[in-house]
């Protein structure tokens, strides 16, 4: 049977023309880019024109991009980067309540150095609250860290409003925007964002690369100490085929952008209209508008997010389920929950996230699945009030 994947949050195949970009780098073309001679001069090269394009295309100058080891990397250095920067200056942090848990446990850590953090309150679609937000700045606040759009739920944040707010009290921002690259247009001028992280395995490029935007005139403390490589501010060999194929990954996700995301909408939309028409008893968490292009999660009502998960695997269909599961926790999404959603609700989630390769074939194939899976464990629930009728709508759309 032919395997669904519908989990492109969580990372994608990388392009076979990313691939074949990389190959040479893992062969022939091996030297180290810090190395003098000529096969160390080849690979600085390939570095230096990725650099080149990559900053191209976020609209950033090719002296603030720095490669990390993918986002988690870059969102620690951003925070940890600027928290010990600008200690002298105040010590309290503002993150959003939603943000990745890459965000979420740096910012604890350094409340154990002492650092005062405030988790940005945000409303029931998942955006933050501007003027919640701005009541929580400080006179000591030094940080606000807010995502252009969530991992979980999708929604796009109004990062130009709150990078605005920043930079009048002068304060630092960063936005993770992990999600958003690749996804929607991304250009930090026009955003205002003094930093910003991205990882390539969300856009068809390899694992274990990504980078950080540093806004030129900006002096954040170094994550990582060791050589002179990117400008001695993150040592560490280059991973230059991983570079040459994030560039190569994003130089395709900028130019084919408009033409995915429109595809990957009409693929999302369809599977949403009918799961909302067909399937009672269900919430779409997240913005209706504001929301990326290939996200859809569900909170299904008297149903386990896990159970609908594995009913789904067995079904060769591979979405994510919106708890911690995966990572060996069973606690609700901490998004869903700052969303207000109780937690009944929270623990039935579930997020589909379509790709470029997707078909609407899948997505009819899913949705008619889900039916059936969602009538056989609501029958099996010891939840589902028996006054209920347990059966699915037949519309067509
Ligand atoms: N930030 C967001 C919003 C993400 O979705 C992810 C990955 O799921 C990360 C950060 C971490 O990126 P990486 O997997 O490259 O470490």
């Amino acid at each position: 049977m032919e395997r669904i994947y519908f989990d492109h949050a969580a990372t994608t195949p990388v392009d076979p023309r990313v691939l074949e970009k990389m190959m040479p780098y893992f062969t022939e073309k091996f030297g180290n880019p810090n190395s003098q001679h000529f096969f160390g001069r080849e690979t600085v090269s390939a570095v230096d024109d990725a650099r080149d394009a990559i900053a191209a295309c976020i609209g950033a100058k090719p002296s603030e991009i720095y490669f990390t080891s993918g986002g988690t990397e870059a969102d620690n250095w951003a925070l940890r980067g600027a928290a010990h920067a600008f200690a002298a200056r105040g010590r309290h942090l503002i993150v959003s309540a939603v943000e990745h848990p890459a965000m979420i446990s740096a910012a604890k850590e350094l409340v154990k150095e002492g650092f005062d953090v405030t988790f940005a309150e945000v409303d029931e679609y998942g955006l933050v609250d501007l003027e919640k937000l701005e009541r929580a700045i400080r006179p000591d606040t030094i940080f606000v860290g807010v995502m252009t759009a969530n991992n979980e739920v999708g929604t796009i944040q109004p990062v130009k409003e709150i990078a605005a707010l920043c930079k009048a009290r002068g304060i630092v921002f960063f936005t993770d925007a992990v999600q958003a690259a690749g996804a929607i247009p991304l250009d930090v001028k026009a955003l205002g964002a003094d930093m910003l992280s991205f990882s390539a395995h969300k856009f068809y490029g390899p694992k274990g690369v990504g980078a950080l935007y540093v806004r030129s005139g900006l002096r954040i403390g170094k994550l990582i100490a060791g050589g002179h490589q990117e400008r001695s501010m993150r040592g560490g060999t280059t991973n230059v085929p991983a570079v040459v194929g994030m560039e190569q990954a994003l130089r395709i996700a900028c130019a084919e952008l408009e033409k995915n995301a429109a595809y990957v909408t009409s693929l999302r939309d369809r599977f949403i209209k009918r799961v909302l028409a067909e399937i009672p008893y269900v919430k779409l968490n997240g913005h209706p508008e504001k929301r990326l292009p290939a996200n859809a999660n569900f909170s299904f009502r008297y149903i386990e997010g896990e159970s609908l998960l594995f009913s789904l695997d067995l079904k060769n269909i591979a979405v994510s389920s919106g708890s911690a599961c995966s990572s060996g926790s069973l606690e609700p999404s901490h998004v869903l929950l700052a969303m207000g959603l109780p937690e009944g609700l929270a623990h039935g989630s579930i997020r589909f996230s379509f790709g470029k390769d997707n078909t609407v074939e899948q997505v009819d194939y899913a949705v008619d699945a889900l039916k059936e899976i969602t009538v056989k464990l609501r029958a099996l629930s010891p939840l589902f009030p028996k006054d209920l009728k347990n059966e699915v709508y037949e519309k067509e759309i």
